[in-house]
């Protein structure tokens, strides 16, 4: 595929590590895990949004854009790395946050809200749970336009499919990485939210047949909800690329059964593989995301779900910042 001649602003030095997780899998008894350590990402405190942002970011520069829009929860990774991209491009940034859980914006928060502050966010606008993003953000978008000034609207988690190319990426960055280290990978495990990153890395590996089934561990919705989403955004993600081939349905796979009582919400299981990764790994997984992906890994292969000999890449989509907004709960 030819992601070059897509506009990319370079906020990656190059390949981020895959590591080895010997004591994890020694732990469980069973496949060999690994980890592409997408965590350490360059920008503020790493993460995936990164990837979708070299691609977004490059396209509102060529609309001459002076400020970012854009929207998320109110401990979002997605909002700290857009503000972070702004800053390094001399842009403005404002964030429309949602209030998903009611009474859960604190102003004075640790985490991800205490980084927007630090990196000097423009403005902030809290709304309810289950407002219309988009019409809030353009609404931003309106008021900077009455002030002679440019914004660029990002929808939540940069789920476009010109997003969705940075997985794209970097599944081929993974298939030439693995190809280097003489490492045979049967299967790739993320955290499906927005979607741009199950989809692009489905669409990479798809689109290179490399025959690597890509399972998405959902953080907000039921199975069949989650599927749909990222099986459309895997077919726009295609054509945007003018893969000739369309992606079967069989091939968006997602649990739905380790959301808990919903997104954000704390479930036992994301408490357990915090705990085991820092303590086995000294790896640092997030609450909201990576936590109950990892869950979810670890229940399927306590449940027999993988052959003992395969070797399994679980996708670290980074989010660590917001460790320290749940501090409470993941103390002993
Ligand atoms: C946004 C996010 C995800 C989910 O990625 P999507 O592309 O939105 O599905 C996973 N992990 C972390 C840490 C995130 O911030």
């Amino acid at each position: 595929m030819n992601l070059a001649r897509f506009p990319r602003r370079r906020y990656i030095d190059g390949p981020t590590p895959i590591h080895e997780l010997k004591h994890l899998s020694q732990l469980l008894g069973g496949p060999n895990l690994f980890m592409k350590r997408d965590d350490l990402l360059g920008l503020a405190a790493g993460g995936n949004k990164i990837r979708k942002l070299e691609f977004v970011v490059a396209e509102a520069l060529a609309q001459g854009a002076d400020t970012l829009i854009t929207c998320g929860a109110v401990q979002s990774n997605h909002c700290r790395l857009t503000l972070a991209a702004a800053v390094r491009e001399g842009l403005k940034c404002r964030l429309v946050l949602e209030e998903r859980v009611p009474g859960s914006y604190n102003p004075k928060a640790s985490g991800n809200n205490f980084l927007f502050h630090l990196m000097g966010v423009e403005e902030i606008k809290v709304v309810p749970g289950g407002s219309d993003m988009t019409a809030q953000m353009e609404s931003v978008a309106e008021s900077l336009a009455a002030a002679g000034r440019k914004g660029y609207i990002i929808p939540g988690g940069a789920s476009t499919p010109l997003g969705a190319l940075g997985y794209v990426s970097c599944a081929e960055e993974i298939l030439s990485q693995t190809f280097d280290m003489g490492l045979r990978i049967d299967r790739v495990i993320c955290a499906s939210g927005s979607a741009g990153t199950h989809s692009g890395l489905l669409v990479g590996f798809w689109g290179n047949n490399s025959n690597i089934p890509v399972t998405g561990i959902n953080v907000s919705r039921t199975r069949e909800a989650q599927e749909a989403i990222v099986h459309d955004l895997a077919g726009r993600t295609a054509a945007l690329l003018g893969v000739r081939e369309t992606l079967p349905r069989s091939a968006v796979e997602c649990f739905g059964d380790y959301v808990g009582p919903g997104y954000s919400l704390p479930t036992s299981g994301m408490v357990e593989a915090v705990k085991i990764l820092a303590r086995t790994e000294a790896i640092l997984m997030d609450p909201v995301y990576t936590g109950k992906a990892m869950a979810g890994m670890i229940d399927l292969i306590r449940k027999g779900r993988f052959q003992p000999g395969e070797n399994i890449l679980f996708v670290h989509t980074g989010g660590s910042p917001a460790l320290y907004a749940y501090a409470e709960i993941l103390t002993d």
